[in-house]
């Protein structure tokens, strides 16, 4: 049986939460309209301004379960609390229309994904710094001061495991992070930053966030109380 994702059209973006991932895909799907992203099924609460079956299809626990159980699942995992996952009709969907897919997924989803999808590119946004990644979280204002911390914690985790991907792009400036992504999702380029480069990126933050983490740690503790 022909495998449909042993082609090239899909393509995994990852990134930190709150480094800009949202705002660049979304850039990327408004300017090209054959270029889609697969609408995941969370159990996540739906936030303002979010519409269900376009940001989500939101669903309780039972049905994310049922569709796992019953095979209907490419990759899922569970995400600050709460489970998120990739269907397969969703790519058929938009695969069949000859469109280019983005998977906005987690690193433990590309870790799943990535051996059932042989022909697929998988991209991975950076912040400048780790504190400008902790002011983003703070600037976009929809996280607690305990969850935003979690979150810049999960940071550290996600970035250690970013030897995986195959590009790597530093949304510091957001119109040449936005060109390089379209570079490569569009333009079929390979990315500017890959191999022993971006592993060192990835590194340069490790490093950021042991020396800067106590600080911010505290500052969240103070905010919170
Ligand atoms: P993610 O989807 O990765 O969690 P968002 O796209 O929601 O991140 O962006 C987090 C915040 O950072 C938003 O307030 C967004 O406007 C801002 N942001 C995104 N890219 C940049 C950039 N290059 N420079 C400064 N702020 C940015
Ligand atoms: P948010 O709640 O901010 O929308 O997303 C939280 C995290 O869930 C992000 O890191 C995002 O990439 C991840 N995510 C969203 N959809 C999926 C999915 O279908 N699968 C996996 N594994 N992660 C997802």
């Amino acid at each position: 049986m022909e495998n449909i994702f042993q082609r090239s059209g899909v393509f995994a973006v990852s990134a930190p939460s709150g480094t800009g991932k949202t705002t660049l895909n979304s850039r990327l799907e408004k300017l090209h309209p054959d270029v889609e992203i697969s609408i995941s099924l969370t159990t996540r609460k739906q936030r303002s301004g979010e519409i269900d079956g376009k940001h989500y299809h939101f669903v309780d626990n039972a049905t994310f379960q049922k569709n796992a159980t019953e095979g209907r699942m490419l990759e899922w995992a569970e995400v600050f609390g709460n489970l998120y996952g990739t269907s397969i009709s969703e790519i058929e969907r938009i695969t069949k229309k000859n469109h280019k897919v983005i998977l906005e997924i987690d690193v433990q989803g590309w870790m799943t994904a990535q051996p059932k999808l042989p022909g697929a590119l998988a991209v991975f946004i950076l912040p400048p710094s780790m504190i400008d990644l902790w002011n983003r979280l703070e600037k976009r204002g929809t996280d607690s001061p305990q969850v935003r911390w979690r979150r810049f914690k999960a940071a550290r985790d996600e970035i250690a495991a970013g030897r995986i991907y195959d590009f790597f792009i530093v949304n510091d400036d957001l119109e040449r992070a936005y060109g390089e992504l379209e570079a490569i999702i569009v333009h079929g380029e390979p990315g500017r930053i890959s191999g022993k480069a971006g592993h060192a990126l990835c590194d340069r933050l490790l490093n950021e966030f042991q020396q800067s983490s106590k600080i911010l740690e505290l500052k969240a503790i103070h905010e919170e109380t």
